[in-house]
């Protein structure tokens, strides 16, 4: 299974102390890299919005099983053509995990249809309910766990209701969020999950981990179809 981390790498890379560095100083691929260290049939590699053709060439998008989209400052330097190439992949097939900030991306603004608007503050703990056990992203989570220090995004947050909500995160400062929320669009699968601050090392939680490793297992296609198209077609009924 072909997974792509696509991540901006724009604030672990700015000059001086930063916050990303602090909490990873690996930087963030590298702890997504670490959840998916002990799952041998799956070849993880990460990308970023520096690389040449922002990091999506045709032909590593082509290849991609299932892609991660982490994402805060350059939603709006992302080429239209990218995200359309995207939302057309995921179309046909490819699975989509939209990370924390990624909300506001264009991939997932094409593929929802909506604004993806949300309320949000810094630094508070949140509690994450597993409101679907039984559902293949909930395998092996408890029935809550807790991030000591989370970025709170909080309803209303403007997408179409979603297929399925797996987790609901709940805020100390007494919100709630829709934070793990499935799709299928087209042929293809997306989750959206929220937590993921670049200022606090949730990447390196297992709980975090654990969801990661699910939601890939549960977008991966089992196949990628054609785009689609509208041919006119001959009666199958013979003599019709
Ligand atoms: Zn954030």
């Amino acid at each position: 299974m072909n997974v792509t981390f696509w991540y901006e790498a724009t604030q672990e890379r700015e000059p001086g102390e930063n916050g990303v560095l602090r909490a990873y100083p690996q930087g963030l691929a590298a702890a997504v890299a670490e959840a998916f260290a002990g799952e041998p049939d799956v070849n993880f590699r990460a990308v970023t919005f520096h690389d040449p053709e922002n990091g999506l060439p045709e032909e590593i998008l082509e290849n991609t099983d299932v892609l991660l989209w982490w994402a805060h400052v350059n939603h709006g330097d992302v080429p239209d053509d990218l995200a359309r190439r995207v939302q057309q992949r995921v179309l046909r097939g490819m699975g989509l995990i939209v990370l924390h900030s990624g909300h506001d991306s264009k991939p997932m603004k094409l593929l929802l249809g909506t604004s993806c608007a949300l309320k949000w503050r810094d630094d508070d703990r949140e509690r994450l309910w597993t409101v679907l056990p039984g559902h293949p992203i909930a395998k092996g989570l408890p029935e809550y766990f807790e991030l000591p220090l989370e970025e709170m995004y909080g309803e209303p947050f403007d997408i179409p209701t979603p297929d399925e909500v797996v987790f609901i995160g709940w805020f100390a400062g007494g919100e709630v969020f829709r934070a793990g929320c499935t799709w299928q669009r087209g042929r293809g699968r997306m989750f959206y999950f929220q937590p993921g601050h670049e200022a606090y090392p949730i990447y390196k939680d297992e709980n975090i981990r654990q969801v990661l490793r699910n939601a890939v297992r549960w977008a991966a296609p089992s196949e990628i179809g054609p785009a689609p198209f509208c041919p006119n077609s001959p009666p199958p009924e013979a003599g019709h």
